[in-house]
């Protein structure tokens, strides 16, 4: 095992110990459950937003799971706080880009991008926990989405599996032309 998948594991142990952003928000705007049946990982996440709408104020979430699913919605918790809707769905687009890379390596600028959250790239290696790290952003993106329309809370997690659908299907393919 190299330097970097030590540090790697390590962050990804950290962050599951660590738990970031548990608890119940009272007072929020959107909310996502995501199951994923395939490991039995569970989310509820809350979002608030800022007044004018555009940026996520407070996030909390309960949670249950492998380690990888835990770690991945502590990480990305600490990382979305405080952001914009927009930035927090580029970050959202960046990650399902490295998991969707079957372990080959991020190029720099993701890396920097997704600060801790670029440990789960190895992750991306083994198509069963791919399910795991992804489970909590797309409770957020969830969430996010029905905060921002104002729908009813999303119980179903349909919202946000239709939408990774649609990125799976717009997505360009590797060898397209610029
Ligand atoms: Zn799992």
């Amino acid at each position: 095992m190299s330097d970097l998948d030590n540090m790697y594991q390590q962050i990804i142990l950290d962050g599951a110990r660590e738990r970031y952003g548990e608890g119940t928000l009272e007072d929020y705007d959107g909310e996502s459950f995501q199951v994923n049946s395939t490991c039995g990982d569970e989310i509820d996440l809350r979002v608030k937003l800022s007044d004018d709408g555009t940026t996520l104020k407070d996030i909390k979430w309960h949670g249950q799971g492998c380690s990888i699913s835990q770690a991945s919605i502590s990480i990305m918790t600490q990382m979305v706080e405080g952001k914009s809707i927009a930035e927090v769905k580029d970050l959202y687009e960046s990650f399902r880009t490295m998991m969707d890379g079957r372990g080959h390596e991020v190029d720099e600028e993701t890396e920097e991008k997704l600060e801790d959250a670029a440990a789960f790239a190895g992750v991306s290696k083994f198509p069963m926990r791919i399910k795991c790290a992804l489970l909590g952003w797309m409770a957020l993106i969830g969430a996010a989405d029905s905060a921002v329309s104002g729908a009813p809370s999303d119980k179903s997690g349909s919202a946000a599996l239709a939408d990774s659908t649609n990125l799976l299907v717009n997505r360009p393919s590797p060898g397209a032309k610029e």
